[in-house]
């Protein structure tokens, strides 16, 4: 992968009348890279992608592609290509005649444009479907017409804005992996907006997490797994959800009571300031069953679901611990259990600020 940046946004601000949509944003990505950005709804992601295809105008900032300032070029001049949820493909035309639509706006001769539509037909798999009309094709099929027709542009960058949204589970999964896949063979530079951080973990290599108009952090998908800025990260990465419980630091600094009934105290294998409000964050997957009667934290169960591989426990109190176990559990609702933490996988937030510590 080249350190070229393909795309560079600096201090990027967008505002609706008085309403602060953007804030200062500042994000690099290089030729090659697949950049997820995520957030919940409302964090401005769609907002900054369509920012970058000139649909929306931004109110102050730089921004580049292809090493050429974009502010107040139009849409049809950044060489980018933007896929949508919607798939907006057109009903009326064929898949051939989608795929080849902005070919036919450049008057692209017909030979070349032939050379194109078979070369991408055969890239997304569709080669024996090119008579067909929309609405004779499967949603994943919608959806890799939706990619060919962004593809036979040869763009700078790919925009994605949730493009998996209307698809099944299964298909979800399916297609992002063939998105990924196509990314990598076209050696192609993808902005990808999505709510669902397992989409944005999985499919990408940069991942820039949102909140309110701000980058809350952004970093590979481990690095935000394993070392989240704030709690608010710590809580949209991973699945199931980061537990988290309150508590003061000891006057040592190496341990946390927590502000639950029953429970002990945490023991955090460093340092930190003595008598701090924290909030404890524990992930489901890092804590286990144990027989120590020591244990930090005894909790009874509520709720028991088995996926047949994997099982979840949710614990009663209002703390509602979850922990995933592997393999199957005798485990039943009422029963009282010790929970083990893996050392060093506690993590720690500031109780006011929520910045880890
Ligand atoms: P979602 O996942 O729901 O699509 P998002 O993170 O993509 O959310 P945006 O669509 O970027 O969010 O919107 C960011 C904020 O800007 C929201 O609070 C939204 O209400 C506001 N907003 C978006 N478009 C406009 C507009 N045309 N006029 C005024 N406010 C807008």
């Amino acid at each position: 992968m080249s350190a070229e940046p393909q795309i560079e946004l600096v201090g990027i601000d967008k505002h609706y009348g008085s309403f602060h949509a953007l804030k200062n944003i500042n994000l690099t990505i290089p030729k090659g890279q697949f950049v997820a950005l995520v957030g919940p709804s409302g964090c401005g992601k769609s907002t900054l992608l369509r920012s970058l295809a000139g649909l929306e105008t931004i109110t102050g900032g730089t921004m580049k592609i292809g090493g050429d300032v974009m502010n107040g070029v139009p849409p049809r001049k950044r060489d980018v290509a933007m896929v949508f949820q919607s798939y907006a493909l057109y009903p009326h035309m064929t898949v051939e005649q989608n795929l080849t639509y902005s070919l036919r706006l450049k008057r692209v001769s017909k030979d070349e444009m032939k050379r194109a539509t078979e070369e991408v037909a055969k890239t997304i798999g569709l080669s024996h479907l090119l008579h067909r009309y929309p609405r004779e094709l499967s949603g994943g099929q919608r959806q890799r017409v939706a990619m060919g027709r962004a593809i036979i542009r040869n763009p700078k960058a790919f925009l994605f804005d949730e493009p998996l949204s209307n698809l099944d589970a299964a298909l979800r999964v399916h297609m992002r992996k063939e998105i990924r896949a196509l990314h990598d063979r076209l050696g192609a530079t993808s902005v990808y907006v999505t709510h669902d951080q397992i989409e944005a973990m999985t499919m990408a290599d940069h991942v820039v997490v949102m909140r309110d108009g701000v980058i809350e952090q952004q970093g590979s998908p481990l690095e935000l797994y394993d070392t989240p800025a704030t709690r608010f990260v710590a809580g949209f990465i991973g699945s199931p959800a980061m537990n988290f419980v309150d508590g003061t630091t000891s006057a040592d600094g190496t341990s946390v009571t927590l502000d639950l009934p029953a429970s002990r105290t945490i023991q955090l294998g460093r340092q930190v300031e003595p008598g701090r409000r924290v909030t404890v964050g524990l992930r489901p997957e890092h804590l286990s069953i144990t027989e120590d009667e020591n244990s930090p934290l005894i909790v009874d169960v509520a709720v028991v679901e088995s996926t047949g591989s994997l099982t979840y426990i949710t614990a009663a109190g209002d703390a509602g611990l979850t922990i995933v176990l592997t393999g199957r559990s005798d485990l039943r609702a009422g029963d009282r259990i010790a929970l083990a933490i893996e050392p060093g996988r506690v993590h720690l937030f500031d109780a006011d600020s929520g910045r880890a510590i």
